[in-house]
Order: C-alpha cells, then sequence, then structure tokens
C-alpha cells in the first residue's frame, strides 16, 4: 500500500478529527501517502481529494465536527454513484481507503468492497446504533452534553414544580436516551425498543410527586413511537388532572457540536490506527470497532445485516433508580 485516502461521512461526531489524525500519522510512519476527500463522498464522486500531511492534522484532536466535511450523498447510493467514487480514486492513484461513519457510511464502504475497492469503516455515530462496536466514536461525548443539559434541567425544574421531557438523539436506537436517563436520574425513559403506554409515564411522575421529590424528567429517545412532541400532546391534554405543568426540551443538535472528551479521543485514535493496520495486514471489507475492549474488525456483510441490541437489563436497571 503507498496511497490510501480518508473520509467523514453521515452526521458528524465529536472524535471524528482524532480519527482522521490517528489514520494520516499512522500511514505516514508506514510511508504512505494519505489523501483527504472533503465531504464524505460527495467530494469522492467530485474528485474533491487533496494530500494531507502529518502536519495538516495538528492541533485537531481536541476539536469537534470533522475537519473533511461530512455531507450526505444520495448519489452515492446509486450503482452509477458509486462507479464515478472509484475512478476518483483511481485518478489519484488511491489503492486503500478509510471511511468514518456511521450505519448508511458502512452501507456505502460495504458498496465500495462489493465493486472490488479495498476499503476498511471506523466506527463513528452518536447514536451507537452500529453492529460491530460496543460503543462508536462520539457517543461519550454525546452523552455527556445530554447529560449536561438534564442536570441543568433538573435545577430549574426543582424551583417551578415543573416536569421536563428532554428528547435526546440517537435516530431509531434508545442507547443515548437510556444512558442519560440513568446517568442522569430521570424519572422514567421512553425508548423505540420498549413499547410505552404514555398513562403508564404519567403516573410515574404522579408517584414520583407524591414520594415527595421537587423535580421529574422523562428523557425520551427521538426515535420513540411516543416522542417528546406527542408525550408533551398527551401530558398537556391530561394536565388538569395530572395536577403539573410539563415542558418539553429537544436538545437536537447541540449533541453533536461538543469538543471530544478524553474517551472519545482515545477511542477514536485506536480506531483509526486499527485501520491503517486493517489495510498494511490485506484485510479489506471489514469495520474497526471496539469489542469487549479489544480493537477488533466485523466483515462489512455482517455489519450491515445485522440489527445491534440494546441490554434491557438497563432499562430494567433505570426503572429501579427513579
Ligand atoms: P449517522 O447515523 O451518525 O448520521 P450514517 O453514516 O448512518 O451516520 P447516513 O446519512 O445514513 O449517516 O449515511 C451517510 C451516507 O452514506 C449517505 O449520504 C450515502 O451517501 C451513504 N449511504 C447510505 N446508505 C447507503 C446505501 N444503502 N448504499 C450506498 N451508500 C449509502
Amino acid at each position: 500500500m503507498r496511497r490510501i485516502a480518508v473520509l467523514t461521512s453521515g452526521g458528524d461526531a465529536p472524535g471524528m478529527n482524532a480519527a482522521i489524525r490517528a489514520v494520516v500519522r499512522t500511514a505516514a510512519i508506514r510511508g504512505w501517502e494519505v489523501y483527504g476527500v472533503r465531504n464524505g463522498y460527495e467530494g469522492l464522486i467530485d474528485g474533491k481529494i487533496f494530500p494531507l500531511g502529518a502536519r495538516d492534522v495538528g492541533g485537531i484532536l481536541q476539536r469537534g465536527g470533522t475537519i473533511l466535511g461530512s455531507a450526505r450523498s444520495p448519489e452515492f447510493k446509486t450503482e452509477a454513484g458509486q462507479l464515478k467514487a472509484i475512478r476518483s480514486l483511481n485518478q489519484f492513484g488511491i489503492e486503500g481507503l478509510v471511511v468514518i461513519g456511521g450505519n448508511g457510511s458502512q452501507t456505502g464502504s460495504l458498496a465500495l468492497h462489493r465493486h472490488g475497492f479495498p476499503v476498511v469503516g471506523v466506527a463513528s455515530t452518536i447514536d451507537n446504533d452500529l453492529y460491530g462496536s460496543d460503543i462508536t466514536i462520539g457517543v461519550d461525548t454525546a452523552l455527556n452534553i445530554a447529560l449536561e443539559a438534564i442536570d441543568r434541567l433538573k435545577i430549574t425544574a426543582s424551583s417551578h414544580q415543573r416536569a421536563f421531557l428532554v428528547e435526546v438523539m440517537g435516530r431509531d436506537c434508545g442507547y443515548l436516551a437510556l444512558m442519560a436517563s440513568i446517568a442522569g436520574g430521570a424519572e422514567a425513559v421512553v425508548i423505540p425498543e420498549v413499547e410505552v403506554d404514555p398513562e403508564e409515564i404519567a403516573q410515574r411522575l404522579v408517584r414520583a410527586y407524591e414520594r415527595g421529590k421537587a423535580h421529574a424528567i422523562v428523557v425520551v429517545a427521538e426515535g420513540a413511537q411516543y416522542n417528546a412532541t406527542k408525550l408533551g400532546s398527551y401530558f398537556e391534554k391530561h394536565r388538569e388532572r395530572l395536577g403539573f405543568d410539563l415542558r418539553v426540551t429537544i436538545l437536537g443538535h447541540v449533541q453533536r457540536g461538543g469538543d471530544p472528551g478524553a474517551y472519545d479521543r482515545i477511542l477514536a485514535s485506536r480506531l483509526g490506527a486499527g485501520a491503517v493496520e486493517a489495510l498494511e495486514r490485506g484485510e479489506y471489507g471489514v469495520l474497526v470497532g471496539m469489542i469487549k475492549s479489544q480493537v477488533s474488525t466485523t466483515p462489512l456483510e455482517e455489519v450491515v445485516s445485522n440489527k445491534k441490541q440494546i441490554d434491557l437489563k438497563l432499562f430494567e436497571l433505570a426503572k429501579m433508580l427513579d
């Protein structure tokens, strides 16, 4: 391998820069040249590919977002788009590609692999919904941002005897919401993996107040059937009967924008280096992730065809600790 490229794709995640840096520097040590691709698969199709030296990635380890830019590229989902991307890679003499991203992005990696291009994925998404990595780059930082919001909402909730619904990201995965509820000491949690009756949530809050709590927080995953907006309107309709006011806070993209914490910086550095090692071994078409605290590879075929399961024992734990 003499020349590789690296791109970031899909939603940005804190730690992506640390992963880019690790790829560039561990490849440079081997005497390989590294090229960066601007804006994910879109830049690959348009040939927005440029040399990225070890010094170019100085000062980015601690920064959120991605210096390469990211995009969602509908064209890349087509065969024609994928072939255009491979043409660009060939034009630049690139022999291997590292794709840093989540589920959709790794489906794209698999498409390139099926076309015979040497590609390795790095598990990065704040949603933690990627099979093949127990934890993905960005989750820990996003979780800490959600926690900061919950801690603050608790203070204002206590002052006004007001309940709060906090909606956190995660697409159709409840991991972030569940972890935020345990770490934030929420009174209830609503996730897509567990069916919920809105009245049951309402009664949990009523009981919390009856037990003398000054605040009541419900953490809701954005992908839950009863998301914050739907639950909010249920509570609004039954406000008189329930006897308390409820406010909805949707955290949204705030969760993505933080600077990566120590955990994500280290995880991203390890996985970025792991991707270069996989390319060196000639192990293509795999996702580099963390399994049982070890940097591990899983075939992309397996990654894409499996759904990551959430540990429902943690849901039971959240209910016990409210
Ligand atoms: P996150 O979940 O953190 O937002 P992601 O990687 O899952 O990240 P997506 O928007 O789902 O984000 O995917 C990113 C890009 O990957 C898409 O814009 C598209 O270019 C490519 N992609 C997604 N699905 C496919 C597919 N089925 N085939 C080829 N490419 C795909």
